[in-house]
């Protein structure tokens, strides 16, 4: 493992050492992870960089990366993500963030990260994004992963679905118009809803 406190150029600061921290600019950080995961970090900041948002973030807060604990954490290849602190002090969490920049963000983690745990999927996840390498980036139809689609519908294309986790005629219709085919490819017309919202939002 190795100690990460800066991915190409943005801080990363941990906001859980005591209650109220969280959400408020803190010192930057050495996060414990495996290499696999600060690489997957720079490929997120490189897509900031195409979203026009990288130069106006100062610091990543973070959770916790490899914790003592079951699951991906203990293995190094997982990352809570609480919010970002932009460079002119505003802060915008997982928790308070709006719509159509979360669910951006969302998708921007979609394309590095095979798990996404976001505010939609449970109660645990309402205030941080959980991000890990356990499995490829590909359809697999996980709860998770049909949220996601829901909620870029709603939040970037007008769509008003329920955010259920369950893949029904009308959110399989409105993704096969915005991508504009037929889905008989998951994992393509996946990976084409989540480039087209982080590369024009
Ligand atoms: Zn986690």
């Amino acid at each position: 493992m190795i100690k990460v406190s800066e991915i190409k150029g943005i801080h990363l600061a941990y906001d859980r050492l005591k209650p109220g921290d969280y959400g408020t600019a803190q010192p930057p950080y050495s996060f414990k992870m495996e290499s696999d995961l600060k690489i997957a970090l720079e490929h997120c900041v490189d897509r900031l960089v195409v979203m026009g948002w990288a130069n106006d973030i100062d610091t990543i807060l973070s959770a916790g990366a490899y914790v003592n604990k079951a699951g991906a954490h203990s293995r190094g290849i997982a990352i809570d993500l609480d919010g970002v602190v932009l460079k002119n002090g505003t802060v915008l969490t997982a928790k308070s963030a709006p719509e159509a920049p979360y669910w951006r963000f969302a998708a921007m983690l979609a394309l590095e990260f095979g798990v996404v745990l976001h505010r939609m999927y449970n109660p645990q996840h309402a205030d941080h994004f959980h991000v890990d390498l356990s499995r490829i980036v590909e359809w697999g139809g996980a709860k998770s992963q049909v949220q996601l689609i829901q909620a870029i519908l709603n939040s970037h294309f007008g769509y008003s679905l329920a955010v259920n986790g369950s893949l029904g005629f009308a959110t399989l219709g409105f993704w096969s118009t915005v991508i504009g085919e037929q889905i008989t490819d998951a994992s393509s017309a996946f990976l084409k809803i989540l480039n087209m919202v982080v590369e024009h939002g």
